[in-house]
């Protein structure tokens, strides 16, 4: 399962339901630029590593290229290029001046230590840094790299560059410019998703959620749905989940994880695996770790009333298929998990303009964005009497296709 071939596969889907620019389409199948470098790094035992590291700058017509950085041992070019497309669409679907980018190094980040982590970052920088910049491309956090690595990289790019914006990354902790809200940003995007689409599909309040990863955005996602008094049911790391009929209270559980590691032996609920965690009887599933979760092997199985896709890519094409089939709704990832980069976004601007923002400005123009967002791209599925990926995908590829014309 290649997932850039999946992110073509969603563009083809998306195109075939109406019509699209055919200049565009052929634009959005070949990213704009995708560079490899070999990072060397000194490690602790004095000998030199060398990892291989990524940029993929996918689209920039409608601005600057956008997104994360991913430090993951599966990281490839293939990876990094089907996150990039995504970002273009995600961008697009939010409506924000911003194109679309993403980064890799593949590494197992829990075997390297501190210090070889922050070299390893740093070193991705200065062999990146000719086609960065606040103007050019800026990136963000992704899965395993934290507000702390941002900071080392934006500190590496300053010295290079003599950059003193500090808007050449986001994600940054608060004392280095970071924005109010960044952390909390995807996980509550998607709460706001689901609020103003759960009504069209009957789901009530105080329904229950399983969460799939207990990173920045299941684990927040999991503290957001359940202050907003939604039932846990179920949560997973990745190396195995817990489930637990009434709730789960997720404070106890973020704490458990964190002092043992794992949620194993965690008290007064099952375990079961992460490929169960997918087929629990549940009101909502929230994918958050990985893509490639629900295929065409599992979705059969799927018992969740309804699926709100905070990872990237969870959902193959084919297991998308036979979820409409079975009138179960999929939230897409381009919508649903789009927080993240509005207030990347936020953060980027609030630098260029040397301004800090409240957090409750942050979180008003957050909701705002996404309550709007999601109501265009519910409108659209049903007057296509279509899914609402591809839904999503064709509001962002119009406001694409407006920017190619302009060009
Ligand atoms: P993270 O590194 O903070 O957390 C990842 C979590 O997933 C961890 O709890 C890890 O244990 C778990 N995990 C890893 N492999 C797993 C597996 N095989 N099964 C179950 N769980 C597994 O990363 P994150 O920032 O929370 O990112 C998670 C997902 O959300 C990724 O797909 C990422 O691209 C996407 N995303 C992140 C952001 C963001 O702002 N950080 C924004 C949009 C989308």
């Amino acid at each position: 399962m290649n997932p850039f071939e999946n992110a073509l596969e969603q563009l083809a889907r998306a195109a075939a339901v109406a019509p699209v620019d055919t200049d565009l389409l052929a634009r959005l199948q070949h990213p704009e630029r995708e560079v490899r470098v070999a990072i060397p790094v000194r490690m602790d035992d004095g000998s030199e590593r060398i990892f291989e590291g990524y940029r993929v700058q996918h689209s920039s017509l409608r601005g600057p290229y956008k997104g994360g950085i991913r430090y993951h041992p599966d990281a490839d070019i293939h990876e990094v290029k089907a996150l990039a497309l995504w970002m273009t669409m995600k961008c697009a679907v939010a409506n924000i001046p911003m194109g679309g980018g993403k980064g890799g190094i593949t590494v197992d980040p829990k075997q390297l230590s501190k210090s070889e982590l922050e070299s390893l970052s740093r070193g991705w920088v200065r062999a990146l840094a000719p086609i960065l910049g606040p103007r050019v491309d800026v990136p963000a956090p992704d899965l395993n790299t934290t507000g702390e690595i941002m900071g080392w990289m934006v500190d590496e790019y300053n010295k290079i560059t003599g950059d003193k914006t500090g808007a050449g990354f986001t994600g940054k902790p608060l004392k280095m410019g970071g924005s109010e809200g960044r952390v909390l940003a995807t996980g509550l995007g998607g709460f706001f998703t689901f609020d103003a689409l759960r009504k069209k599909f009957g789901i009530k309040e105080g329904a229950s959620i399983a969460v799939q990863g207990m990173g920045n955005v299941g684990g927040n996602a999991a503290k957001i749905f359940s202050q907003y008094g939604y039932r846990i049911i179920a949560m997973s790391d990745s190396r195995s989940g817990i489930f637990k009929e009434g709730r789960l209270d997720v404070d106890t559980v973020l704490a458990y994880k964190n002092t043992n590691a794992s949620l194993k032996g965690f008290p007064g609920a099952r375990g079961i695996s992460n490929e169960e965690l997918l087929e629990v009887p549940v009101d909502v599933l929230i994918p958050a770790a990985l893509e490639n979760q629900i295929t065409a092997s599992n979705a059969g199985r799927v018992k969740a009333r309804m699926i709100l896709e905070l990872a990237n890519g969870p959902t193959t094409p084919e297991a998308d298929d036979i979820l409409f089939r079975r009138g179960i709704p999929v939230v897409p990832d381009i919508l649903a998990n789009s927080g993240g980069v509005i207030v990347s976004t936020f953060e980027w601007e609030q630098n260029l303009k040397r301004q800090q923002w409240s957090e409750k400005k942050v979180l008003e123009k957050l909701k705002k964005i996404i309550v709007a967002q999601s109501g265009i791209v519910f409108e659209r599925s049903q007057a296509l009497r279509t899914d609402l990926r591809r839904a999503a995908f064709l509001v962002a590829l119009g406001r694409l296709e407006t920017a190619l014309k302009k060009h």
